[in-house]
């Protein structure tokens, strides 16, 4: 009777939030007072269609890091006097919904000199043949990614790689260094880019994170991958939190408490680590799950 009392409950928190809740969406697990599916996580991330595609109104997040997604598709510009970069082209149909954003803040989409990548999935990395084609930007790729990125060939463009990188490697463009940390699991070289920003005249950890969600089977590679990943971004310093959907850092909410002399809402220590928190907690259980159907 409990059982069945508490899968009651999952189901309505998904009815409230839209989410498609089906017989096959469980685990459902509770962090920080929240209760989590995995169809709840992912319409979290995606939203609609719409809201795939949408603008999002681009903002400055902090010293020369800039937001040009979607509503729903992060997308971030570091601006830097030598030229800009860019993360995440996203959908490929996208790629002039990012373009107005960046001139919308004031900056030209040809400066563009590097493209990064988060991880390779179509919804991140798709458009990124377009960008080089517009700005002939370096594209950067770890080199656990590489095989599936070779895959993303929208309309049949090679996907285009002009620099490999390693665990630890860094990118620098006019006094700006990322590092990139490899956090796989997601992805096998699911990429968690840090950097230092300066802002009102202090130092601030910058955390891109990669998507820390675990997918379908949970194979012993993929298993130490993830484990590997939640101890580390546990580690990375940070003040500022983001990630590959806004969803992940709460960006909706932030963008909403943006006024000039407030304190900076994206300056977020206290919450580094909650999505690291859910995305372990439902790994788990989804381990528990189909370690529990194969006996
Ligand atoms: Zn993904």
């Amino acid at each position: 009777m409990k059982f069945i009392l508490s899968i009651g409950i999952v189901v309505a928190v998904a009815a409230a939030a839209g989410a498609q809740q089906g017989p096959n969406d469980h685990p459902s697990v509770t962090v920080h007072g929240q209760t989590y599916t995995p169809a709840l996580i992912l319409s979290r991330n995606m939203g609609t269609d719409a809201d795939q595609t949408t603008q999002f109104p681009p903002h400055k997040i902090i010293g020369n890091v800039y937001y040009v997604g979607t509503k729903t598709l992060s997308s971030f510009l570091i601006v830097t006097p030598q030229g800009n970069i860019l993360m995440d082209s996203t959908y490929e149909r996208n790629v002039p919904v990012i373009q107005k954003s960046v001139s919308d803040l004031g900056f030209k989409f040809s400066d563009i000199r590097i493209l990064l990548g988060n991880h390779a999935h179509g919804d991140h990395q798709e458009g990124d043949a377009a960008v080089k084609q517009l700005t002939g930007a370096q594209v950067v790729a770890m080199a656990e990614d590489v095989p599936q990125l070779q895959g993303i060939k929208p309309g049949g463009k090679e996907h285009p790689i002009d620099r490999i990188i390693h665990d630890g490697d860094m990118v620098s463009l006019g006094g700006t260094t990322l590092t990139a940390h490899l956090t796989p699991g997601h992805t096998h070289g699911c990429t968690t880019w840090t950097t230092v920003v300066r802002d009102g005249g202090r130092d601030y950890n910058v955390v891109f994170h990669c998507s820390y969600r675990a997918t379908g089977r949970i194979t012993p590679q993929i298993a130490d991958e993830f484990t590997r990943t939640y101890t580390l971004a546990r580690t990375l310093p940070c003040d500022v939190p983001l990630g590959d959907h806004g969803a992940q850092y709460d960006m909706q909410a932030k963008y909403a408490k943006l006024k000039p002399g407030a304190p900076n809402p994206f300056i977020d220590a206290a919450n580094c680590n909650l999505e690291t928190d859910v995305e372990e907690a439902m790994f788990k259980a989804m381990q528990k799950e189909q370690q529990a159907a194969a006996k």
